[in-house]
């Protein structure tokens, strides 16, 4: 599952950095996560790492884009040009 920044986002900052994908970018008002690029952090850590950093809990699981464990990894695989063993 990609996941959503929702607009109660503060623009603290923490979560753009941590991001391994560079999944996160300012946008015209709040952050923002490129579905294209966000794995749900598959491949990179256990758990999203954005969810650990943001202090007020307002990034989601975007419902339009439901994705499975499998869908990610090869997401992950595309982004960064290799499998994880
Ligand atoms: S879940 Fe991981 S890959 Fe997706 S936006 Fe958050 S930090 Fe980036
Ligand atoms: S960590 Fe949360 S509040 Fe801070 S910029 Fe990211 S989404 Fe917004």
């Amino acid at each position: 599952m990609a996941l959503l920044i929702d607009d109660t986002c503060i623009n603290c900052d923490m979560c753009e950095p941590e991001c391994p994908n560079q999944a996160i970018s300012m946008g015209e008002e709040i952050y923002f996560i490129d579905p294209e690029r966000c794995t749900e952090c598959v491949g990179h850590y256990d758990k999203p790492t954005c969810v650990s950093v943001c202090p007020i809990d307002c990034i989601e699981v975007d419902p339009q884009r439901l994705e499975s464990h499998d869908e990610l990894l090869l997401k992950y695989a595309r982004l960064t040009g290799k499998l994880k063993d």
